[in-house]
């Protein structure tokens, strides 16, 4: 429980070296072993989004919108 406590004489390169961006699933700050997400847990939701979302349902009806309200493909909007 001293780790983060101990930074006089080491290294500091996590911060202000790349922008972290906040979990697409939850918005929490995002782990480099899960990186974009926050755990395996929410990579694990991503991926079933995917999957059930619009990857793995190969249909002719154009995906309209996710349950998040993202709009993947907006009407009128081509080339
Ligand atoms: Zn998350």
């Amino acid at each position: 429980m001293s780790k983060e406590s101990r930074k006089a004489g080491e290294k500091v390169v996590t911060l202000a070296a790349k922008p972290r961006r906040p979990c697409p699933i939850c918005g929490r700050p995002a782990v480099k072993a899960h990186r974009p997400f926050c755990s395996t847990r929410c990579a694990d939701a991503d991926l079933g989004h995917w999957i059930s979302g619009r990857y793995c349902i190969p249909t002719d009806e154009e995906p309209e919108q996710t349950l998040e309200g993202e709009t993947i493909l907006p009407d009128g909007h081509e080339d």
